[in-house]
């Protein structure tokens, strides 16, 4: 039982995600360093967060109220 989910990015949100994933994988193998993120990223990356877990049918906070 296989449910696709569709996630549409815009390119800045893109950029952050694969800064993200890239550096957390070269920290977990290796140590390497976490860049801190400005406001904005941590802005696009709670939003899509938020959307991803939405669709995931997650709560997005302990008070989400956006899940019908
Ligand atoms: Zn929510």
């Amino acid at each position: 039982m296989t449910e696709d989910i569709t996630v549409r990015l815009d390119r800045a949100t893109a950029e952050d995600l694969y800064v993200t994933l890239y550096e957390v994988g070269e920290h977990i193998a290796a140590g390497a360093p976490i860049t801190p993120q400005t406001i904005e990223e941590a802005e696009r990356l709670g939003s899509l967060l938020r959307e991803l877990g939405h669709s995931l049918g997650r709560r997005c906070s302990p008070y989400c109220k956006h899940l019908a």
